[in-house]
């Protein structure tokens, strides 16, 4: 087991594409830079899905053009089927992460199919990606629960893997949109994904919406996974789940990992500022807790 935690940056995508105020192009570049200045290796900068579904994400070409390259950061796009793919090949990503929702009345909202058919659209979106010499993720959505049909079955959940298994991604996700899980749930559910999905590597994404976020992410790691994602600030949010809030804040995952002695590449001084310059940008304070209360122990200026 990795003695290190990587952590992919999703705010200037799930984090921002929730938000109200219109973000500039501008500022999620500013947001990108400061986020590798941090020490971001993986960000998942843009989406790449119907602009009047999600009109934040209408940029996301323009914000690719502007990513610094050859710095060491893998930028990820995320798609929601076939013509997002091609979107985000064209715009030279270099990683896709495809999205397949495990309870069907989500995912016809979400994405306007249901689970299978999605399934069917992930495996011709595994092999595009694969052709072009990208990294692909695959993401269950509502892994631990639905905003519509409650309780997503555990074994409901082990199916959709399998399937989604079967197309040999480079990472599996278990992303809990909603904020349902409890950490006995993420141990029992990556315990039983992993017996469907070994090839993959497993990967771990809360929501904090019912501040079970950080503990849920603790419990994903004591079962082996190393790879989390998490917003700078906390921001972000699933404009098709209602009362959806935002990813875990990266600067409170890399604290507590930090001092377990499970180091991430990240450098919190900067996070904390750029949860601050955030709260500018969104013109709304941020659920981060370590912006509140500054890192311990307390850091010297250099
Ligand atoms: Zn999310």
């Amino acid at each position: 087991m990795s003695a290190t935690i990587e952590i992919v940056e999703v705010a200037p995508r799930d984090g921002l594409q929730n938000e109200k105020t219109p973000v500039s192009t501008e500022d999620k570049l500013h947001l990108i830079n400061r986020l590798i200045a941090a020490g971001a290796k993986r960000i998942e900068a843009v989406s790449f899905v119907n602009p009047k579904r999600v009109p934040q994400m209408a940029d996301a070409e323009a914000v690719m053009d502007g990513v610094p390259r050859d710095v060491g950061v893998s930028y990820a796009g995320l798609v929601l089927n076939r013509r997002g793919v091609d979107r985000a090949l064209a715009a030279g990503v270099d990683e896709i992460n495809f999205v397949v929702v495990a309870s069907d009345t989500f995912a016809q909202r979400n994405q306007g199919a249901s689970t299978a058919e999605q399934l069917d659209v992930w495996e011709q979106v595994a092999a595009a990606a694969r052709e072009a010499g990208k990294l692909v993720s695959v993401t269950i959505a509502a892994a631990f629960g639905c905003p519509f049909e409650g309780e997503v079955p555990i074994g409901r959940l082990v199916e959709v893997a399998a399937r989604a298994a079967a197309a040999k991604p480079d990472e599996l996700v278990l992303a809990d949109t909603i904020g349902v899980g409890s950490p006995g749930e993420v141990v029992a559910r990556f315990n039983a994904v992993r017996k469907v999905a070994a090839a993959a590597k497993l990967r771990a994404h809360f929501h904090n919406t019912r501040n079970t976020g950080i503990a849920n992410a603790y419990a994903a790691v004591t079962c082996g996974v190393t790879t989390l994602d998490a917003s700078v600030g906390g921001i972000g949010g699933c404009p098709f789940a209602p009362a959806a809030t935002g990813n875990v804040p990266t600067e409170d995952l890399a604290y507590m990992f930090g001092r377990m002695e499970r180091p991430t590449s990240l450098d919190l001084a900067a996070l904390i500022d750029t949860a601050k310059w955030l709260e500018g940008v969104l013109r709304h304070t941020t659920p981060s807790m370590l912006a509140k209360a500054g890192v311990f122990p307390p850091q010297r200026a250099a």
